[in-house]
């Protein structure tokens, strides 16, 4: 192997955290094996996404740029990143496991006949080969994946696992620009339109504090006791399936199996019995803490640390202490 390509999300020319996740560990893996790392950027307007993207330790930046390409198209990203694959001569091709990332990921595996992993928690070079651990059945079992053929090899990187990007000095001669020429018109399929969810909460998927509350918060107007804990900390809300079902909270919010997957570094699990579903989504977070009245749920057997009582008299009290040592 020679090089790594980096494909680097970004939403209005702001990089994911996810991204340098994943840039991260191409540089570990660039270092040890002695390989390029290669970015690539896909959109449209991506000065300010290029600029910050070269503070960080890279070969080389490729960019696909069209007005077409603005919002995210599976073929037309699909087609853009498939150039960047072929002139960078990349051998091995990473994606954050995000929406985006699995979405295109699978499709550019598609167009290269090449193989795949996804969701993968750790990824190792062994010689010409590439092997990749990933959780599976609900992170009940890590699988170990080999991937054969002569390559490039694929692989997707879980968000909030790997250590984030080092930054660089910029350096302008890194830039290359692939000549492309997307039409709306050519493209198969294309996002009409990106609507925000109401307010600038921060997402649980990008948090490194997560406070998820559960059944136990038994109505939409109590989560304001969790929310007023997720902003003395600076993190995100989370919740279970039971909450959202409930219609106590949107979908964006929930966490597990059929929400999303979550590593922060400290996940706080307040009324949530600990549903092997609901672990599923936030088992590799770093540390975590569950508040439940029932001594036995099954979070405690995850938990880092239990509190065993009432959420209600708990969850204000840990706030109040938060803002006493801020000194707010
Ligand atoms: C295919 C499938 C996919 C699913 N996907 C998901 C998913 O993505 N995410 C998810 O979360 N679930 C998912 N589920 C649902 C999952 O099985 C559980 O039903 C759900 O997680 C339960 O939510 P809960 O823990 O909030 O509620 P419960 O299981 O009812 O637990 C409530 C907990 O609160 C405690 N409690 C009650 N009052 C208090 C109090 N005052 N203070 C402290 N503790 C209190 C109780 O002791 C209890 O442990 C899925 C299920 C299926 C079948």
């Amino acid at each position: 192997m020679k090089r790594i390509l980096v494909f680097v999300e970004q939403r209005d020319g702001q990089i994911k955290k996810a991204a340098l996740e994943t840039l991260g560990e191409a540089q570990r893996l660039g270092e040890v094996h002695g390989l390029a790392v290669h970015t690539a950027l896909v959109g449209a307007a991506l000065d300010a996404a290029a600029e910050e993207l070269s503070t960080h330790k890279i070969d080389r930046l490729w960019l696909a740029e069209a007005p077409a390409l603005r919002l995210y198209s599976p073929d037309g990203y699909t087609t853009a990143l498939q150039h960047i694959a072929q002139e960078s001569g990349a051998d091995l091709i990473l994606f954050s496991a995000t929406s985006m990332g699995r979405d295109l990921s699978a499709r550019l595996a598609e167009r290269l006949q090449a193989p795949l992993a996804s969701d993968c928690v750790a990824i190792r070079i062994e010689g010409k080969r590439l092997e990749a651990e990933r959780p599976v059945y609900s992170g009940k079992v890590l699988a170990t994946l080999e991937l054969m053929g002569d390559g490039p090899y694929l692989a997707s990187l879980r968000p909030n696992v790997f250590a984030a990007a080092a930054a660089d000095t910029v350096d302008p001669s890194r830039i290359a620009r692939v000549d492309l020429q997307v039409n709306e018109t050519d493209l198969l399929c294309r996002t009409a339109e990106v609507k925000s969810a109401a307010g600038t909460h921060l997402d649980v998927a990008e948090a490194e504090i997560v406070v998820s509350g559960g059944r136990a918060m038994k109505g939409p107007e109590n989560f304001a006791i969790l929310q007023e804990l997720v902003e003395a900390l600076g993190g995100a809300l989370g919740a279970s399936r039971a909450a959202v079902d409930a219609g106590w909270i949107d979908h964006q919010h929930q966490v597990g199996q059929t929400g999303k997957t979550i590593s922060p570094n400290l996940y706080i699990a307040c009324g949530i019995s600990g549903a092997i579903q609901h672990l599923a989504g936030m088992s590799s977070s770093k540390i975590i803490v569950a508040i439940n009245k029932d001594p036995d749920a099954p979070i405690f057997q995850v938990a880092d640390y239990a509190i065993v009582g009432d959420l209600f008299k708990i969850v204000p009290l840990i706030t109040q202490e938060v803002r006493r040592m801020k000194g707010a």
